[in-house]
Formats: structure tokens, C-alpha cells, sequence
């Protein structure tokens, strides 16, 4: 009988062993399953999460974007940029060489920003996209991973041809990215206290924002306001990074 005592101990213990394995892997599971859903949704879980923040300019370059990129290099804070192709020159080489050497991200906007040209048919945006790029690779050296449709992905110009732009993008290995959080700097023109509280409305919804604001010559209000903007989401515990750093690209779903 007493033979039998070390035995019991010993299935007991497995018995223990097992259960609390289990406990384990099923916790991992849950935590697991809770980011992928934050991941896609982009939506806020819990507080204790890491939280990076994506600031991109569209519109640049432009005579502001230097002191957009010393705002940033103060800051220890990286950024991606949209570029409009047309505006990329001799003039500008230095701040992209910068802009890039300092750790920002170049991404494709548009070569004309002009709806009536690049919004009449999947040729045209495609074909726009594409002598942006050119550009982009003529003058950095790098080319662009990221794309962002003026207006958005959303835009009713291109509802009729959409799919066909993604797609023949994507085979270029060329993915569009939307935004969750707005400046709101391109419409009128908001006061740098304005652009603050538009970010602010809603900055800390998600853990992964995706903010939108301009760098385009007419936003000087916009340069003003980003130490505050980048100083708020630092007090939230946010770190930053560029778009590619991002678990997942950010895009509007389609219908
Ligand atoms: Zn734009």
C-alpha cells in the first residue's frame, strides 16, 4: 500500500502540470486573438498595449517641409510622406535626401494632384501613379512602397474603376494606405489651435493612428501645430513610426 503513496503524488502533480499548461496556452490564445482584432479593426483594446502613432504629410514636398523635418529630428520622431511628383525639382533634392537620411518614409500621392487629369479612368490614375514613382526614383534613389489616392481610397471620382487602379497598383508592388485620424488642414484655413483640436477629437481612439495632415506651401498653421500634436500623443504613450512599420497598411473597407 505504502508503495502506491509516491504514485499518487506523482499523477497528482502531472494532473497540476497539465492544468496550469493549459491555463497558459489558453491565455496566449485570448491575448493572441485580441490583438489581430485590434490590428484589424484599428480599433482601441486595452490601454496596457503598445501604441504607435503614424504622422503623414501629403501634398510636399514644399518650402515648409524643412521645418517640418526639423520639428520631426527635434522630436526623435519619424513620419511618411506623400509626395506630388510635379513638385519634386532640383530645388528640392537636398530636403528628400534629408527627409529620407533621417529615417522619414517617401510614399507615392499623386504626379499632378489634378482630379480632372488623374480621375478620368484607370489609365490615367495608373499612369499618373507611375510618372510619380518615375520621379520619386529619379531624384531619391528609393522607390515608394505606399500610395495615397488624393481625397482618399473612398473618393467617388474613381468608384467606377477602383479595383482595377488597386489591382494593377498591387501587382507593382504598390499598396494605397488611408488615414484614421484628420488634421483637417486642407480645407479652409484652420488656425494651428483648430488643427490641435481636430487631431484631438479623436487621437487616442486607436493604437495604431494613422494621422493625416499637409505639407503643401499654403500650411504653415499645420507646422505650428505639430510640436503639440507630437508632444500629445508622447504624454499618451505613444511611440512613432513610419507606415511600413505598421502591423497591417491602413485602408478604408470598400464596398
Ligand atoms: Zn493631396
Amino acid at each position: 500500500m505504502y508503495k502506491k503513496i509516491p504514485f499518487v503524488i506523482l499523477s497528482i502533480l502531472i494532473i497540476l502540470m497539465c492544468s496550469l499548461w493549459e491555463y497558459n496556452v489558453g491565455y496566449k490564445n485570448y491575448t493572441d486573438k485580441a490583438l489581430d482584432v485590434d490590428a484589424e479593426n484599428g480599433a482601441s483594446s486595452k490601454s496596457t498595449e503598445k501604441k504607435t502613432a503614424y504622422i503623414t504629410f501629403d501634398d510636399g514636398p514644399s518650402n515648409l517641409t524643412d521645418k517640418v523635418l526639423d520639428i520631426l529630428e527635434e522630436n526623435d520622431v519619424h513620419a511618411t510622406f506623400f509626395l506630388i511628383g510635379n513638385q519634386i525639382n532640383n530645388n528640392t533634392k537636398h530636403t528628400l535626401e534629408r527627409l529620407i537620411k533621417n529615417g522619414n518614409q517617401i510614399g507615392a500621392h499623386t504626379y499632378s494632384h489634378e482630379a480632372n487629369a488623374i480621375y478620368v479612368s484607370a489609365d490615367s490614375y495608373y499612369n499618373d501613379i507611375m510618372q510619380a514613382e518615375k520621379t520619386i526614383i529619379m531624384n531619391t534613389g528609393v522607390a515608394p512602397l505606399v500610395y495615397r489616392f488624393p481625397w482618399g481610397s473612398s473618393n467617388a471620382y474613381i468608384k467606377p474603376y477602383r479595383k482595377e487602379i488597386i489591382g494593377r497598383l498591387a501587382v507593382k508592388g504598390l499598396n494605397y494606405c488611408d488615414w484614421n485620424v484628420s488634421g483637417e488642414d486642407s480645407v479652409g484655413h484652420p488656425s494651428a489651435s483648430q488643427i490641435i483640436a481636430n487631431v484631438k477629437s479623436n487621437y487616442s481612439k486607436y493604437n495604431e493612428p494613422v494621422i493625416l495632415l499637409h505639407d503643401s506651401a499654403g500650411n504653415k498653421q499645420t507646422v505650428e501645430a505639430l510640436p503639440s500634436i507630437i508632444k500629445m500623443y508622447k504624454e499618451a504613450g505613444y511611440d512613432f513610426g513610419t507606415i511600413s512599420e505598421r502591423s497591417k497598411i491602413y485602408q478604408w473597407k470598400l464596398n
